[in-house]
């Protein structure tokens, strides 16, 4: 292309039953690239009405439609095609993810690895979800099957938005339900690039519908629609309070997965080297908008001092760039309401805290919603900066005395999604384990999430499972069958 001449804005339709329709307003709305506050994209604003569109759709598709009558063996293979879709385009849609949300090229690569990895593995579960027979009491077989909740709605965040909808697209079509995604409001592009794919890898048309628009008017259209069995969500605890209480109309089963305020826990025995890499990694990965962030740094005193100044060294290092610069560690937040949010808690923590780096903008961008890594210390636990999530590059470092007092600041939170622990003493770190209310506990490392084991969060970072045989129960009821095998009258009468 001649220099000088920008890229032609595409405008993505939605996919509703297995075509791409504009949205019933014919109104769409822009999407920001964060790097550089221009326009790199148009979406489809949807309505209610697209909702019930798409749900009328996914309704007709698992009660009647060939999606009903698929075999386990015949699901497995479609998700292994959209796998090996995703594989071979990997590259294409880690430039669109990176650039989408503004996170480092490198990362976004490993997202999508993860997307194909998450769709091979619900590939492979479809054929190995077992019922089971019960030892009752009497001349009886009773059998508890397990089938598709039916039709699932789905609403995710803007952080990992293509692995945050695959953690629940790929479990409920291996189980047999058909979906409604309404993906996030500012980075809804890898969906719809995704599903470009269906047809062709044999997604039938209504098993997968993606309505994009405002989490207000599309999610809560879909929330409250009756022809809706359960809605999976992904966001914050404000947005998720409101949906549990919608969903209280239609008693929908409803799984949350919301924030947290997740404390990383250094003991002064620990690898000090790996312990300052291992603190700035769970916090400032992602630009730190990660549900699972390490954002409160809990030291043992007599490291403390020492702690601060390696940390704050070493953050003085994390190279912040375009976000498809190989080498760049930091992108810009996702968008202008996110950018806002963070420097104002920047300030906030500069009423509350001493800091060590950081603090506002980062100077050296023209444009860009760039964000100064940025490192409170001396925070003490009540501060807002220790119990808000913030869900950008600010750490809270919070010094301890010992392993008790270590254990009550980590659970002094109404959060409990994650937590971390680094002692080279195991029974130390078990006991810290045992201890923490919390769905995810790493030792010695933070952040790493697999495909086999459950993710979610205790107290108010939410309930329900994802991943691994946890992620797929969530789709399936238990539907309990009792064969007589008496040939006389019950004889009560
Ligand atoms: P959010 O504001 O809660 O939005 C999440 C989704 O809900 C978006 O698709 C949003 O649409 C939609 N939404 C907004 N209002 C709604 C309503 N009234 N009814 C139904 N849907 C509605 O969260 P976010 O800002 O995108 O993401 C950040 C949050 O997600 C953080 O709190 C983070 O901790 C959490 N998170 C948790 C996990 C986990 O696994 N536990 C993983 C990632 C992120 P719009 O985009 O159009 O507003
Ligand atoms: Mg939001």
């Amino acid at each position: 292309m001649p220099k000088g001449i920008k890229s032609e804005v595409r405008t993505y339709q939605m996919y509703i039953d297995g075509k791409w329709v504009d949205s019933a307003s014919n109104q769409t709305s822009a999407i920001i690239e964060p790097a550089t506050e221009e326009v790199m994209a148009q979406v489809q604003a949807g309505s209610a009405e697209d909702v019930s569109r798409a749900v009328a759709a996914a309704k007709a598709a698992f009660e009647t439609g060939p999606w009903a009558s698929t075999t386990p063996q015949e699901r497995g293979r479609v998700l292994f095609r959209l796998s090996e879709k995703i594989r071979q385009n990997a590259s294409k849609l880690a430039e669109l993810e990176a650039r989408n949300c503004g996170k480092p090229i490198v990362e976004a690569e490993f997202d999508i690895n993860d997307v194909a990895t998450c769709f091979e593995y619900y590939g492979g579960m479809a054929t190995k979800i077992l019922g089971t027979v019960n030892p009752v009491p009497d001349n009886a077989v009773s059998l508890t099957l397990k089938e598709p909740v039916g039709v699932v709605g789905m609403i995710t965040p803007w952080n990992y938005p293509l692995l945050m909808a695959t953690w629940k697209m790929a479990p409920a079509l291996a189980a047999g339900c058909t979906c409604i995604l309404k993906p996030p409001g500012v980075t809804p592009l890898t969906a719809l690039e995704m599903a470009k794919w269906l047809p062709e890898v044999g997604v039938p048309p209504g098993v997968l519908n993606i309505v994009t628009g405002s989490g207000s008017i599309c999610g809560t259209a879909l929330v409250q629609h009756p022809d809706v069995n359960k809605i999976a969500f992904t966001g914050s605890n404000a947005v998720g309070k409101v949906i549990v209480k919608q969903a209280a109309d239609t008693v929908k089963r409803v799984t949350m997965e919301l924030g947290g305020k997740s404390p990383n826990i250094f003991f002064a025995d620990a690898d000090f080297e790996a312990a300052i890499d291992g603190a700035l990694f769970g916090v400032f990965i992602n630009q730190g908008e990660v549900c699972s962030a390490g954002s409160r740094i809990l030291v043992q005193r007599s490291i403390y001092k020492k702690f601060v100044e390696a940390m704050t060294e070493k953050a003085k290092r994390i190279k912040l760039g375009s976000p498809l610069e190989r080498d760049t560690k930091m992108g810009p937040v996702v968008s202008k309401d996110q950018y806002d949010t963070v420097r104002s808690y920047q300030e906030i923590g500069k009423k509350e805290a001493k800091m060590s780096i950081g603090g506002g903008r980062a100077k050296k961008f023209a444009k860009g919603y760039f964000i100064e890594p940025t490192i409170f210390y001396d925070v003490d636990n009540r501060a807002r900066i220790a119990q808000e999530e913030i869900f950008g590059p600010v750490a809270a470092v919070i010094p301890f005395e010992d392993e008790k007092d270590a254990v009550k600041i980590a659970n002094d939170t109404p959060y409990g999604l994650a937590g971390a622990v680094w002692t080279r003493d195991l029974f130390k770190a078990f006991r810290t384990i045992k201890a923490m209310r919390a769905g995810i506990i790493w030792v010695n490392h933070m952040q790493l999430t697999y495909v086999e084991a459950p993710w979610g969060g205790y107290k108010q970072s939410g309930f329900g499972r994802e991943l691994g045989p946890w992620g797929i129960d969530e789709y399936l009821e238990n539907k309990q069958v009792h064969i007589n095998l008496n040939e006389q009258p019950i004889g009560w009468y």
